[in-house]
């Protein structure tokens, strides 16, 4: 007989997630919060948790997991193999790394007065999206700009990951996000002490 695995808190990350999102969508100031998400993947890996953020915190595979296996919305392909590669993964995690860069240099010009604060966010390195009714004035226009170059950041790592799931299957982003792949480094470099 089947056993049906008892589900943990950590299996309703996927919620913290989403609402994380939305609530971008009514307030930048929330994006912020996505720092602690990086920083704490980061931190549980450094302190010797292998993939464990991976396997069972990440709030943003558990959605991929869900689009495909509970809304069945997946062709449940192969993903093609050069999405897999070293090369790929690591150049992807350069343009990600320059990204954000980038992000923290536009919040510099804005703190030094050079530059107005953007009420957009970037997607997909492309397009500017206007977004300027999810900010007032509780937040500095500093403090507001990197919230945008943030989220902008977040929310296209988030599509990317969903039309993946469709296309491919679930948690086809995974074998080239740059968390992922950061972790995967640390986890590499732990192992090796
Ligand atoms: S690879 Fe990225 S998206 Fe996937 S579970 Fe790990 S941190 Fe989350």
């Amino acid at each position: 007989m089947k056993q049906i695995k008892k589900k943990r808190w950590s299996d309703y990350l996927w919620i913290v997630s989403s609402t994380y999102f939305i609530l971008g969508f009514f307030s930048i100031a929330y994006a912020w919060v996505g720092l602690l998400c990086l920083g704490t993947a980061l931190i549980v890996s450094i302190a010797g948790g292998g993939k464990i953020w991976c396997n069972s915190y990440c709030g943003r595979g558990q959605i991929f997991m869900h689009v495909g296996n509970t809304f069945h919305l997946t062709r449940r392909a192969a993903p093609p193999r050069w999405l897999s590669s070293k090369f790929f993964r690591n150049t992807f995690l350069a343009i990600f790394l320059l990204t954000f860069a980038e992000v923290i240099y536009v919040t510099v010009l804005v703190a030094q007065g050079l530059q107005d604060m953007h009420q957009t966010i970037h997607l997909f390195w492309t397009f500017d999206v206007p977004w300027n009714w999810t900010y007032t004035e509780a937040i500095s226009p500093v403090h507001a700009q990197f919230a945008f170059g943030l989220y902008g950041l977040m929310l296209t790592s988030l599509i990317i990951g969903i039309v993946l799931t469709i296309v491919y299957r679930p948690r086809t982003w995974c074998v080239f996000c740059p968390m992922g792949n950061i972790t995967q480094m640390i986890s590499k470099a732990k192992a090796k002490e």
